[in-house]
């Protein structure tokens, strides 16, 4: 069935092509918690063929199929996942064709999208057991680098940061807010750790403790902020010597992005989102709804400049950039509005059409970095 899965999600890859690509969404469901089936609560949501989402208040199997020619209660996605869907499914269903295209130099990214307890975090970093798309891409990453290792050298560096109020810090060294400055690569959060990652074992500790290190809102304190971002950024290095012997660096780069709560930002069209502008809800998602909008609309000006997060994204969104969107949902009847307005968005975000392109470039290393270099290649030979 896997493969099944996975041809067809070939096909969608394939029909995307060079001439420029749209997004691929999905949307993963969680299952049902303890807590909710003991409050008597109902699944409003049924996936079919893992692609059809039907939203529904009703119980009986029949009614799902009327709900067909119901607009808004019926959503097509590039895949949907199940409640019992692994975490390597939702992985290598989104993300892992995403990092093998970072490691030909493209810059990737994968968002997670939906309300507070919706199953972002859990996509995303997962548990000790269950390790989420970040701790598998990085698995991943140094498999595939590991492969690769006699092509030429790869350097790994992770940075790990959070967008809470419009004030971006360091995940892996808590201090002061970090400022956003712009340098010839684009705009960066200057004095950010970079970590220069050798294996996937420290990985999820150190996500684990950056993720302890998000801000808390006052009034949840045993919570997980439902205001903040938080980005992991994972930058692979790649040279290598071409045929005339010269030294070709690519560098790619994904960003693993767990999206605030959407529960207050809940606005698709411009309308609306101006008259929430004044209102007290996350100014960078909303900032991300206007750039999605303006992408979907093809507009020349994109509104990156609007916020922390859109800028921070500016390379990771849209452009030359393969970008994977998941928006996760709960079952409850609860959430059924919450759901709603979560599948419209990703619905919208289907139509953003993106042009990935490599960076290479062929750098003039003085004599003794090549040798350097060279060395290195043969000390990580030697540790392996
Ligand atoms: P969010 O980050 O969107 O606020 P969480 O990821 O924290 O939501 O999920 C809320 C709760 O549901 C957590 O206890 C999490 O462990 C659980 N959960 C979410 N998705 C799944 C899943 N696919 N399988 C099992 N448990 C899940
Ligand atoms: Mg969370």
């Amino acid at each position: 069935k896997n493969v099944q899965e996975n041809e067809k999600l070939e096909t969608v890859l394939e029909k995307n092509g060079a001439s420029g690509s749209r997004i691929l969404v999905f949307v993963r469901l969680r299952p049902m918690a303890r807590k909710e089936r003991e409050a008597g609560l109902r699944c409003c949501v049924r996936i079919v063929n893992r692609r059809d989402v039907y939203l529904t208040e009703f119980a009986n199997e029949n009614d799902y199929l009327r709900l067909k020619r119901l607009r808004g209660r019926h959503f097509t996605f590039d895949a949907a996942f199940p409640d019992a869907t692994s975490q390597s499914e939702v992985y290598s269903t989104t993300t892992a064709d995403l990092v093998e295209q970072v490691l030909q130099g493209r810059n990737g990214s994968v968002f997670c999208y939906g309300a507070t307890g919706a199953g972002k975090t859990y996509t995303m970093l997962g548990t000790v057991e269950n390790p989420g798309v970040m701790v598998l891409a990085i698995k991943d990453l140094f498999t595939k680098i590991r492969q690769r290792s006699c092509d030429g050298n790869h350097v790994v560096h992770l940075s790990y940061l959070e967008v809470y109020n419009e004030t971006v810090r360091d995940l892996l060294s808590p201090g002061r807010p970090l400022v956003l400055r712009e340098d010839k690569q684009g705009i960066v959060a200057a004095g950010l750790t970079h970590y220069r990652a050798y294996s996937t074992d420290e990985v999820m500790a150190l996500l684990q403790q950056g993720n302890q290190n998000r801000t808390t809102e006052p009034t949840r304190a045993n919570e997980t902020s439902s205001r903040s971002h938080a980005i992991l950024q994972v930058v692979v290095e790649y040279r290598f010597r071409d045929a005339s012997m010269n030294v070709i660096q690519r560098v790619g780069k994904l960003s693993l992005i767990d999206l605030a709560g959407s529960e207050r930002a809940l606005a698709t069209d411009q309308r609306t989102l101006r008259s929430l502008e004044g209102a007290n809800i996350n100014r960078s998602l909303l900032a991300l709804s206007s750039c999605i909008n303006a992408l979907v609309e093809g507009k020349k000006h994109i509104p990156y400049r609007n916020s922390k997060l859109t800028q921070l994204l500016k390379d990771s969104l849209g452009g030359a950039c393969n970008t994977a969107m998941i928006a996760n949902i709960g079952p409850s009847n609860l959430s059924f509005g919450e759901t709603q307005n979560t599948l419209h968005w990703a619905d919208r975000a289907k139509e953003i059409r993106t042009k990935a392109c490599e960076t290479q470039e062929e750098i003039q290393l003085p004599e003794c970095e090549t040798d350097q270099a060279k060395l290195l290649i043969e000390v990580q030979k030697e540790n392996r």
